[in-house]
């Protein structure tokens, strides 16, 4: 019943050809942007990351923790809840020198669940900032869930309403190939705010509108 998934999911990501923001980035930088991006655009998480980087140099745990907190907020105002935000990096960077010696890639050796929980024991690091860290850092075969891909598991009847993160993951991950899940994050996100949007999809200019439930049923 849902074998068209997959066949969606590869006409997505060869109709969208979006490079993920991250590869540039360090696995900490990663991090960072992740929690910078939480209740806010990715526009203006990418700004505030940017003056983040332009007022303290690198960004890394020492150099967040060194850093007065009201520095912090100030480059962080761009991206809301500034405070919150410049207290959750302070308190991961410490997190990050004391229990990892400041050495966030050593995080990512073991087996992915111990790194998964790894991820999870940091401040303000819930499911999906520990998946994107693991799809793209670690390159495990995890599919991120984030709102715009809910949304979407919702319409293609793959995830009723109120499921938990978990069961959309557990869902899409057993309908996509391994080797196209981090891929699948990518252009599913970017159909989310292109065409599948939250309120209006545009299902007359989608290209797999042939083939998705929702188009017959709404
Ligand atoms: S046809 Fe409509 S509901 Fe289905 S994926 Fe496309 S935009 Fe979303």
């Amino acid at each position: 019943m849902t074998s068209w998934v997959r066949e969606a999911v590869k006409t997505l990501i060869e109709y969208y050809q979006v490079k993920w923001w991250g590869d540039d980035y360090t696995s900490f930088e990663i991090l960072v942007a992740t929690v910078l991006s939480q209740n806010t655009t990715d526009v203006n998480a990418r700004r505030a990351f940017d003056r983040l980087k332009k007022e303290i140099g690198e960004v890394t745990p020492q150099r967040l923790l060194s850093t007065e907190e009201s520095k912090l907020v100030e480059a962080l105002r761009v991206a809301g809840l500034a405070r919150v935000k410049a207290k959750r990096l302070q308190q991961i960077s410490k997190e990050v020198l004391e229990r990892f010696g400041g050495d966030f890639d050593s995080i990512f050796s073991g087996d992915v669940d111990s790194v998964r929980q790894k991820l999870l024991s940091l401040p303000g690091v819930g499911p999906k900032t520990a998946d994107v860290l693991l799809a793209f850092v670690k390159q495990a075969s995890v599919i991120p869930i984030d709102t715009h891909i809910f949304t979407i598991a919702e319409r293609w009847g793959i995830a009723p309403q109120r499921r938990s993160y978990e069961d959309v993951k557990k869902s899409l991950e057993s309908l996509i190939p391994e080797e196209i899940r981090a891929a699948a994050h990518v252009a599913l996100v970017e159909h989310g705010k292109r065409l599948c949007k939250a309120r209006n999809p545009l299902c007359e200019q989608c290209p797999i509108s042939g083939i998705c439930p929702y188009p017959s049923t709404h």
